[in-house]
């Protein structure tokens, strides 16, 4: 047996910051003049560097771990055969020694499946997001769907009842916004339109957009150019020339009642 296999054992305590003291300062004065041992111990934190490397993601090469495995796994077979003239040290402490190794080992094993753990939760909390990044596209696509031109509309009524023209006017005095949205309007004459008029609560009725309903008898007015803060007493439609008028040529054909 070489002297080196004598220092084997201790070059892994020393690597794992395990040594006492005393056994420290006996080793290192055996590295300095000992190049294989040196190289022994530059080989071992190589392979504890990669194992600490491998707990962010990377895989260690196999034959680092594999180094580093069986070097702690011969350990306590090296603590038998090993006989050191070591009259400081009583035989009892050997085994605890070899159990430090150990325990450091089982620590870094540990360590390594929490890691693994940790990627787990990642990658699950990555494919939540995900899913609800998903959700909200869906919710806006048919956000945008419902509110485009080409939607359509169906009111359901009692069978028999013949379905009756109906509109309806969102407005906000504030600002002057108007939504207005028809059902069932019945078609126009050849070169006419509907048009929407604001009735205020004082003076003449102001034109509130021009339209003509689909095939399907459904028109949307949204936002016609409107003054902010006008009092509206009710809203009303009449058929009007194509381009509209500035004011009312015939009798509505419908009037709104607040609800
Ligand atoms: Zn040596």
């Amino acid at each position: 047996m070489s002297v080196h296999e004598q220092f084997a054992d201790d070059i892994l305590l020393y690597a794992l910051g395990e040594l006492t003291s005393g056994q420290r300062a006996e080793l290192e004065k055996h590295l300095e003049r000992c190049v294989d041992c040196r190289h022994e111990l530059e080989q071992l934190r190589g392979d504890m560097a990669l194992l600490a490397l491998s707990a962010t993601g990377a895989e260690p090469p196999s034959r680092s771990r594999e180094r580093f495995m069986s070097a702690i796994a011969k350990e306590p077979r090296r603590a038998q055969l090993v006989q050191r003239p070591q009259p400081q040290r009583s035989a009892w402490w050997r085994p605890f020694e070899w159990g430090l190794g150990a325990a450091a080992a089982i620590v870094i094993v540990l360590l390594l499946h929490q890691n693994a753990n940790l990627h787990r939760q990642i990658a699950g909390l990555a494919a939540d997001s995900a899913a609800q990044q998903q959700q909200l596209t869906e919710a806006k696509d048919m956000m945008a769907s419902l509110t485009s031109a080409d939607a359509e509309h169906f009111i359901l009524v009692a069978s028999k009842t013949p379905p009756q023209p109906q509109g309806k006017a969102i407005y906000v005095r504030r600002s002057g916004t108007l939504v207005f949205l028809a059902n069932n309007m019945p078609p126009l004459p050849p070169a006419k339109a509907y048009e929407l008029w604001l009735i205020p609560a004082k003076g003449a009725p102001i034109p509130a957009g021009v339209f003509k309903p689909g095939a399907s008898g459904n028109a949307t007015v949204i936002n016609p150019p409107l003054p902010a803060g006008i009092e509206a007493k009710t809203f009303a439609i009449t058929v009007e020339p194509e381009a509209g008028s500035a004011a009312p040529t015939s009798q509505p054909v419908m009037v709104a009642t607040q609800s």
